[in-house]
């Protein structure tokens, strides 16, 4: 059936718009066998303290090694999982994966900080959601406190009363929450004065050029000032050179993650990455 039809519509994806729709079906058909193939990884990227510079958290970050399509982003992939509800089986895999991980390194000895977590609309708006990981934080016996979900704001825009009940569910288990890609969506910091966010992370676009652009910077100060007032801390995503942390530093931010402190990091590195030992360093100060 796909056969006939992408014979008798060829013509219309013989361009740009058509390798993409291609690429995307060839994701899709491999998407579906990659669990089951074992094919995913989770990577951890760490969150430093953006005055001590220490490591407090790591996110928990998807990796595919495709048999035939290589290396395939998150940015490419988990769009069209989205769209074609195989997040919501990847999402299981990642919340018991990340827990499997967390398990692991505690029996290494290894001091584990919170591990964060993304999770997608669709995964939230399902009413198994919340049983299902219940579930999965007394399987592996975690500590809710370890644990931080990150949701971006397209899930509050959708249905912002029933998603505001179940994050203070979230929020009442311990579970930290952030709010990701702050900036880039319809961002609206009234949300948050109502919901029960901890952390509210500022996306890359505008750290990326925020010692050039005066908008930039002035508008991450804003959400810095605001957010402080509202009690959250805040993140700052895609700190790459020290110019960007100084200035981030000035306008009294919390905590920084990107390249100039560390790209996702493979599990196995949780013991001897030196960010990592640090942290587990008993007689650091504090
Ligand atoms: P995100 O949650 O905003 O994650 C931050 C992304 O920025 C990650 O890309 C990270 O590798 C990248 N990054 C971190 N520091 C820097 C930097 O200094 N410079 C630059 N250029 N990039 C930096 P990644 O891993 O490719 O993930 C992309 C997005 O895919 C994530 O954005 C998140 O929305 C989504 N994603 C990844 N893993 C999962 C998952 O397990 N579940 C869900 N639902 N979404 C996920
Ligand atoms: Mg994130
Ligand atoms: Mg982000
Ligand atoms: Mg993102």
């Amino acid at each position: 059936k796909a056969k006939t039809l992408g014979r008798a519509t060829y013509h219309f994806y013989d361009g740009v718009m058509g390798k993409q729709f291609a690429r995307n079906v060839r994701i899709e058909t491999r998407l579906r066998q990659a669990l089951s193939d074992g094919e995913f990884e989770l990577h951890f990227q760490p969150k430093v303290d953006i005055v001590t510079e220490r490591c407090v958290g790591m996110e928990a970050l998807l990796r595919w090694e495709d048999a035939e399509l290589g290396t395939v982003s998150p940015a490419e992939f988990i769009p069209i999982a989205e769209q074609t509800g195989i997040i919501l089986a990847l999402g299981e895999w990642v919340f018991e994966q990340a827990f499997r991980h967390i398990v692991e390194w505690q029996e290494q000895g290894i001091s584990v900080p919170p591990i964060a977590v993304n999770c997608s609309a669709a995964q939230l708006k399902r009413v198994d959601f919340l049983p299902n990981l219940l579930v999965l934080l007394d399987k592996y016996k975690i500590d809710p406190g370890l644990l931080e979900i990150e949701v971006t704001e397209s899930i509050l825009i959708e249905d912002a009363e029933g998603c505001a009940e179940l994050l203070r569910q979230i929020s009442r288990l311990g579970i930290k929450l952030a709010i990701d890609d702050f900036g880039t969506g319809y961002s609206s910091l009234s949300y948050l004065k109502d919901l029960p966010f901890d952390y509210i992370k500022i996306d890359q676009v505008f750290i990326r050029d925020i010692t050039e652009d005066r908008n930039h910077a002035a508008l991450t100060h804003a959400i810095i000032v605001l957010s402080h007032n509202l009690h959250l801390k805040v993140i700052a995503e895609g700190i790459t050179n020290v110019d960007q942390l100084i200035m981030l530093q000035e306008f009294g931010c919390d905590i920084g993650q990107g390249y100039l402190f560390s790209k996702a990091l493979g599990a196995n590195s949780m013991g001897t990455d030196p960010m990592i030992v640090a942290l587990n360093e008993k007689d650091c100060p504090e």
